[in-house]
């Protein structure tokens, strides 16, 4: 089987390539390779009452799938090069944000119309932030809401089902250079094309470390994100939630000088389990549906570790911290904010007896047993100084989840046309380790869209 264009997930980064081709170039023979289900096949066996906790299912339907690992995100799209990925830095700033934009329109005019656009813009909260030693950056952000999102997702392919071969519960194996193009290899077969788009995202972040091997692409790993999900009553975060929804905070330790920022803030959402590569994590995300909204905010509070030479796996140092929590807790673990400063584990009636009850069922526990001093340390340096511009965050009932992880994939050597040394191999989203976000995988799926339907 031959194809012009073969795309290898089905992520934003995957779908919003298929949609400008099939939109710019009609005449192409389009071929989708996906892990994962379509998105309607996709549901996680947990219920809260059978299954509790991560099974560890062969393709995990919170990841893999139409839609990737954002099908049941927040769904927000983050407008800036200011953070979400370093696109900009490859395709220039104009052109990245023009291409958030873009996204955005196609967002809107597929189900998420109506849905709010929040700016820091000429915000208060900016000045307050600085007053504490704290760093506001910019964004636009629009939510569309996990329900909304998940509209959009089914709008999408509902337009490309009929003009795309999907191929679902089709995780490709290997890529070959072959005859001027590619050879990609499934399970049960190996089909052709003349250009290849990997974007397996996150969860094929160790497969995409193979496919660079293979075909001999450069690449480099030295950043890891590691840190905890807060969760509290959203009353206390709802004077920068309302106004901003999404606030990206930065802060830089007294202690060892490193950055700790805020992460993916859930205004009356819910902590979620996150399983990539069998280690469970711990997430969030929230519904534009006021039914289904909690009565607590979630954000992630993350500690940023560059290593620098001879260590090269920063990976491998984030998962083993993962592991550790999974080992005591058997998955995530959960601890009162005033527990820890007490140096006492929680307990589950302890838990009980919160006046914050946790959305997510985790293990009470002691995260000082899990996480390396230095970035405990600066997780309730910054929790300290967040209850300055938003009074109560450090109150003991304050739930800290843990361990969230942000993984960085290591950086696939591309140019500033997102290929690789092989003319035609295009690597593009999370798994380039360029982007680590909806809007920036979903523009770097457009670019490389737009530059074969000129070329091919
Ligand atoms: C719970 C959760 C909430 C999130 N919330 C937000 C948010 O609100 N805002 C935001 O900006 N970002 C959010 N993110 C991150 C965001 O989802 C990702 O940055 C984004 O999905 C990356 O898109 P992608 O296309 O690069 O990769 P992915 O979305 O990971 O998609 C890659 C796809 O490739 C498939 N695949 C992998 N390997 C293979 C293979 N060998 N063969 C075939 N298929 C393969 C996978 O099954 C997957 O479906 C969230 C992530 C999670 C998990």
């Amino acid at each position: 089987m031959k194809y012009d264009v073969i795309i290898i997930g089905a992520g934003p980064g995957g779908i919003f390539s298929s949609y400008e081709l099939v939109k710019l170039r009609p005449d192409l023979k389009i071929g989708v390779f996906e892990t994962g289900n379509p998105l309607e096949k996709r549901k996680c066996p947990i219920d809260g009452k059978k299954i509790t906790s991560c099974i560890g299912c062969k393709t995990c339907a919170i990841m893999n799938g139409f839609g990737g690992a954002g099908a049941f995100s927040d769904g927000k799209y983050n407008i800036t090069n200011q953070f979400g990925g370093t696109l900009h830095e490859y395709i220039g700033k104009q052109e990245s944000l023009e291409l958030m934009r873009y996204v955005d329109g196609i967002n809107l005019a597929n189900g998420g119309e109506g849905t709010k656009l929040y700016s820091t813009a000429n915000s208060a909260i900016k000045k307050l932030c600085m007053q504490n030693k704290l760093y506001l950056l910019d964004a636009s952000v629009r939510h569309l809401g996990t329900d909304r999102n998940y509209t959009v997702l089914q709008n999408l392919y509902a337009q490309l089902e009929n003009r795309v071969d999907f191929h679902f519960n089709t995780p490709v194996r290997s890529v070959s250079v072959a005859d001027g193009g590619f050879e990609v290899h499934t399970d049960g077969a190996s089909y052709k094309c003349d250009r290849c788009i990997i974007s397996a995202g996150r969860s094929g972040s160790k497969w995409m470390e193979e496919v660079c091997h293979s075909l001999d692409i450069p690449m480099r790993s030295n950043r890891v994100d590691i840190g905890v999900r807060v969760e509290l009553p959203a009353e206390i975060f709802s004077s920068l939630t309302d106004e901003l929804y999404e606030s990206k905070i930065v802060f830089r330790t007294e202690k060892f000088g490193d950055l700790v920022r805020t992460f993916c803030m859930n205004p009356h959402g819910v902590v979620v389990n996150e399983n990539t590569n069998g280690i469970v994590t711990v997430n969030g995300h929230s519904y534009e549906d006021p039914a289904r909204h909690t009565e607590n905010t979630n954000f992630a509070l993350l500690v940023s570790k560059h290593f620098s030479e001879p260590f090269k796996d920063s990976t491998g140092y984030a998962e083993s911290i993962a592991r550790l929590s999974n080992m005591l807790g058997g998955g995530v673990l959960v601890q009162r904010f005033g527990d820890l400063i007490r140096g006492q584990r929680s307990t589950p009636s302890r838990i009980e007896e919160s006046f914050v009850t946790p959305t997510l069922s985790a293990t009470p526990g002691d995260l000082s047993l899990v996480m390396p001093k230095r970035i405990l340390d600066g997780i309730i340096e910054m929790i300290y100084a967040l209850d300055k511009i938003a009074p109560g965050t450090a109150n003991g009932d304050t739930l800290l989840y843990g361990v969230e992880v942000k993984f960085y994939n290591v950086e696939v050597e591309i140019d500033n046309t997102l290929q690789t040394r092989h003319h035609g191999l295009y690597v593009i989203g999370d798994c380039s380790g360029v982007t680590h976000s909806l809007a920036h995988a979903s523009a770097s799926g457009v670019f490389v869209a737009r530059q074969i339907a000129q070329e091919a």
